[in-house]
């Protein structure tokens, strides 16, 4: 069901959110063993929430836009007193004692929490392989995986065990798993969602965003999230429009930039951007070519500029205040051994690499270098919008990657970000949508739009859908 039908069934008593609940946390519990999308469920949360939300249409008063929407959430994202674990064991044993901004705001617009989704450790990988609670599988193909870092919460969404779900996007964990499993990943732009009580992985690049079925859906999530948050400073005081009323406006006459893709591109990926291209051409959009350089320049920049963020961020799990500790005879031992076994290997590379990028000789030749680029490639950005509306590309060079495969050298999977980082470089908004298959397997296609123009990319993805379904 979409959002818009669970709150019209439940203001009807054709259903109510309790049982919606209910039959949320029984799929998930006879489900989602194999598929592991799910961490922690949040039952007692869930129900007590889904009582107010039946109270209310007992009332007969007007329901909140997201009432008994069962949401997952991305075990990044603070919840007090459900476990929250950032996908690592570290936190194996961490219950929070504050909410996220982003789940406040899901809850008083009505949503019901049915529990915690799996990631790669502190939202670092692609595949949700680097989960220190074993991968999640792809319902579309369960040898593959459901891409990451939010691959949890897109997993859950394509399965059907909950209508939608938040992640993360730091370079591409939102579009990439939605890409991955065949439904809509929003980036929203840089300071558009409150980032309070999300575990911070490179505080200048990351974002919470949903996961959803549909645009339509993407677009009531993005509204309940939206908006100034005294809690979190870099949030912006930009007014919110109004997503869903944006949906229908025609998209005849936008122009649509397409960047030159580069090598690399799996044939039948290219092959659905293509037909998605021709698609557009023909609901009256305006298709035209970008010089942009969406090259591996983007990829040095972000493995520099995020590791250096994470390297600091990460300094926090030392065992002293929280989560798992490793007793040892004195301080700084504990804090090695407790460090030593809490981190997973991907974890441990990334804080050396940014500890390196960081560190006094190399300072300059990296991390001021990145810095430097970083404001190039935004500037590239910001010229090709006077040209062009909307910059098309594949979410990604190719579909799935077989589980198991994390590859010997993990500079290859890196490389895999080519179409996803930019956006977060340059803190604009991104979507992607379902475009199709390549070999039986799903493909996105991506929008990217200028700052704060994500009713313009939700609108284009409510129309491409509907062209698709055509
Ligand atoms: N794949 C990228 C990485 O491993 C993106 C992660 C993310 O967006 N959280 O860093």
């Amino acid at each position: 069901m979409t959002i818009e039908q669970i709150r019209t069934q439940i203001a009807e008593r054709q259903t109510t959110a309790t049982r919606l609940a209910e039959q949320s946390l029984a799929a998930i519990s006879a489900e989602d063993g194999e598929l592991n999308c799910f961490l922690t469920q949040s039952r007692e949360r869930a129900l007590e929430q889904a009582a107010k939300v039946d109270a209310i249409a007992d009332r007969g008063d007007p329901l909140p836009p997201l009432a008994g929407v069962p949401m997952g959430i991305k075990d990044v994202l603070s919840t007090r007193g459900v476990r929250t674990t950032c996908g690592s064991r570290i936190l194996a044993n961490y219950v929070p004692a504050y909410d996220a901004t982003t789940v406040v705001r899901l809850e008083s617009a009505g949503a019901v929490i049915v529990g915690k989704t799996n990631c790669d450790e502190f939202a670092m990988g692609s595949s949700t392989e680097n989960s220190g609670f074993g991968p999640t599988r792809n319902p579309r193909n369960r040898s593959r995986v459901p891409g990451g870092s939010s691959g949890g919460s897109a997993a859950a969404v394509a399965a059907g065990l909950c209508t939608a779900a938040l992640g993360t996007d730091t370079g591409g964990s939102i579009r990439q798993p939605a890409a991955f499993c065949g439904i809509v990943g929003l980036l929203p732009t840089y300071g558009r969602v409150s980032r309070y009580g999300l575990a911070a992985f490179a505080s200048s690049l990351d974002h919470v965003g949903p996961l959803t079925l549909s645009s339509r859906d993407a677009a009531h999530v993005l509204q309940a999230l939206a908006g100034a948050d005294p809690l979190d400073a870099t949030c912006s005081l930009q007014p919110v429009p109004d997503y869903v009323a944006e949906l229908d406006r025609p998209i005849r006459g936008l122009r649509i930039g397409v960047a030159d893709f580069g090598t690399g591109l799996q044939p039948g990926v290219a092959a659905a951007v293509e037909r998605a291209l021709e698609r557009l051409r023909g609901a009256g959009c305006l298709i035209s070519r970008v010089s942009l350089p969406l090259n591996d320049a983007g990829i040095a920049v972000y493995y520099v500029l995020a590791t250096a963020e994470a390297s600091s961020n990460l300094a926090r799990y030392d065992g002293g205040r929280y989560g798992v500790r490793t007793e040892a005879a004195t301080l700084p031992e504990m804090i090695r051994q407790t460090r030593d076994a809490g981190f997973g290997a991907e974890v441990k590379r990334r804080i050396l690499l940014g500890t390196y990028v960081l560190s006094a000789g190399y300072y300059d030749a990296y991390y001021r270098k990145a810095q430097q680029v970083r404001a190039l490639l935004s500037r590239g950005f910001a010229a090709a919008f006077n040209d062009v509306d909307v910059i098309l590309t594949p979410t990604t060079p190719t579909t799935a990657f077989a589980l198991g495969q994390e590859s010997a050298n993990p500079v290859e999977r890196y490389l895999a970000d080519v179409f996803t980082v930019p956006a977060d470089l340059a803190g604009i908004p991104a979507l992607s949508v379902p475009c199709g298959q390549s070999e039986g397997l799903p493909v996105g296609v991506q929008f990217i739009g200028p700052p704060f123009e994500e009713a313009r990319l939700l609108r284009l993805g409510h129309h491409f859908e509907r062209l698709n379904a055509e």
